[in-house]
């Protein structure tokens, strides 16, 4: 998505821990236009599939999953980073390992919220190590609906979150793939 690409260019910059912070217009502060273009893109290139409901995780993939899920004319669910260990029993559960956040949490999703007919899209802002998105999958197996693809805005295609999805069978599209981020250059595939 060249547009995207662009922005990376122009206000993306990168941290160490081959971090790409996008802070500017993705993640913290927000653009809607091109929240709009990503919307729309993620509809264009899973327009092949059926989505009954769109999933994604606390915080950051909030806002992209609210704007595509307009496109789709679907509920978006976010599953909740837990506080307390006491989960109640009408929830799926997951660990998820946070790269950006170095600790693990506890996410957790009502089960009413997702049943066995749902064909669910997951949506997240970056794909790095994969952590999240197959936890995310483990929560939509666990209701026994079905993933219909994982859509990632940014993907780190030097880290292994890719493969381990594309090796699950999971259908994925990235919007953008970076190779590297060495010597914070930040690289396309
Ligand atoms: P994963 O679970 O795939 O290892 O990491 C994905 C999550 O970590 C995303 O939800 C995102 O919030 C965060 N993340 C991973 N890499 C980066 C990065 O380079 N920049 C930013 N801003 N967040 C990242």
């Amino acid at each position: 998505m060249q547009l995207l690409k662009d922005r990376i260019l122009k206000d993306g910059y990168v941290r160490a821990g081959n971090i790409l912070k996008v802070d500017s217009f993705l993640n913290h502060q927000i653009d809607i236009p091109l929240y709009e273009a990503i919307g729309n893109e993620f509809k264009k290139r899973f327009s092949d599939v059926e989505v009954t409901k769109i999933l994604t995780i606390e915080s950051s993939g909030i806002g992209i999953a609210c704007i595509t899920a307009q496109s789709f004319g679907v509920n978006v669910i976010f599953a909740k980073k837990a506080k307390s260990k006491n989960l109640d029993s009408d929830v799926y559960t997951c660990k998820i390992d946070s790269f950006t956040h170095d600790k693990t949490y506890d996410v957790m999703v009502s089960t009413k919220f997702i049943n066995a007919d749902d064909k669910v899209l997951i949506i997240d802002d970056f794909l790095a190590k994969g952590k999240a998105a197959l936890g995310l999958i483990d929560i939509v197996n666990q209701a026994g609906a079905k993933v219909a693809g994982v859509g990632i805005v940014i993907e780190k295609g030097f880290q292994e979150g890719g493969v381990a999805l594309t090796n699950q069978g999971i259908r994925l599209e990235s919007l953008v793939v970076v190779d590297s981020l060495e010597n914070s250059i930040i690289k396309f595939r």
